[in-house]
């Protein structure tokens, strides 16, 4: 069985300094990749700031024989995320995979949730995304080669408690994944994401204990890795991951209800069975194909 490599890639790693990203960063770099490891350094909430970190993991690549820099700035703002890509073409020349994965939380329930609350966290998980992976895009496009992976989560595409904040964000960024990869397709530039479940610090007291040694951040590294492989074909799809399991996670439509006639509510109420059908699902590649009924309908 041949191993993936990564020989020649530069990957950016954003939240490396910890948790998932230290996984991804270490794993990219044992299989030759060169790493720029990002992470701002604050609490699991984003209180504070330290370059420690993303230094640390740095120190172990380098240890383990592989190539890495630090990079200490924030993704949430312009200038941070300009330096992070600018840290990679600095130091290795371009950049290759940008894996997009600092997150913060700050969960309240949605009746005291409030405005910053709400901002903060966007701006980590959803701004940061767009912050970074823009940074990068006219390097992707110009050397016709990218791969991007952004950390969606369950409970952005299922809903969850306390959440609304982190949930908006996360799913959010499947909407941005698909996006990006209608738009990276003729230059060779896939972007997926991934919706993992993990013990690390920012789930130790929210998932139950018992898991927590089958729940490693070494379970959905691969996944990450595969993805932000040359030999992945795949773009603007949606995984699940997470103790040694990993499923697709699709954005399906039902065979719904159409008529003629003007619409009106009681019809609303007469086929609400057939309106909330879900057999067949149907799976959209782009949103013309999604609107391949009612152009039908419209037409017959
Ligand atoms: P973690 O807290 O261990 O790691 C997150 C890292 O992001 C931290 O090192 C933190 O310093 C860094 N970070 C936060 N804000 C930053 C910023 N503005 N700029 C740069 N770095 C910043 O948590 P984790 O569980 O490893 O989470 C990684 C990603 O996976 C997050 O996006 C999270 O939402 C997502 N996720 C995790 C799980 C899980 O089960 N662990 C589930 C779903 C989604």
């Amino acid at each position: 069985m041949s191993e993936l490599r990564y020989d020649g890639r530069v990957a950016v790693v954003t939240g490396a300094g910890h948790g998932l990203g230290r996984q991804h960063a270490l794993e990219l770099a044992s299989r030759g990749a060169k790493v720029v490891v990002n992470d701002l350094g604050g609490d699991r909430s984003g209180s504070g700031a330290s370059a420690g970190p993303a230094q640390e993991v740095v120190e172990e690549i380098k240890k383990n024989g592989g190539e890495a820099v630090a990079n200490p700035d924030n993704v949430a703002t312009p200038e941070g995320a300009q330096a992070i890509i600018q840290t990679a073409v600095d130091t290795f020349g371009k950049v290759d995979i940008v894996i997009n994965n600092a997150g913060i939380l700050r969960d309240k329930s949605f009746k005291n949730m409030s405005v910053e609350e709400f901002d903060g966290v966007i701006a980590v998980h959803l701004r940061g995304s767009f912050l970074v992976s823009s940074a990068a895009w006219s390097h992707l496009r110009e050397q016709g080669f990218g791969r991007i992976v952004n950390t969606s989560s369950p409970a952005g595409l299922f809903g969850n408690f306390g959440q609304a904040n982190y949930a908006t964000a996360k799913m959010g960024l499947v909407g941005f994944t698909k996006t990006l990869a209608h738009e990276g397709a003729k230059y060779n530039i896939k972007a997926n994401a991934i919706a993992p479940v993990a013990w690390t610090r920012m789930t130790e007291d929210l998932l139950p204990a018992d898991f927590a040694d089958k729940l490693g951040v070494d379970q959905v590294t691969p996944l990450v890795a595969f993805l932000a492989h040359e030999s992945n074909e795949d773009s603007g799809q949606v995984y699940t991951v997470g103790g040694g399991r990993i499923a697709k996670i699709f954005v399906a439509e039902g065979p719904g209800y159409g008529q003629k006639e003007t619409l009106s509510v009681e019809d609303v109420r007469d086929n609400w069975a057939a309106i909330n059908g879900d057999s067949p699902l149907t799976v959209f590649k782009n949103v013309g194909e999604q609107m391949g009924p009612l152009i039908t309908q419209l037409t017959s």
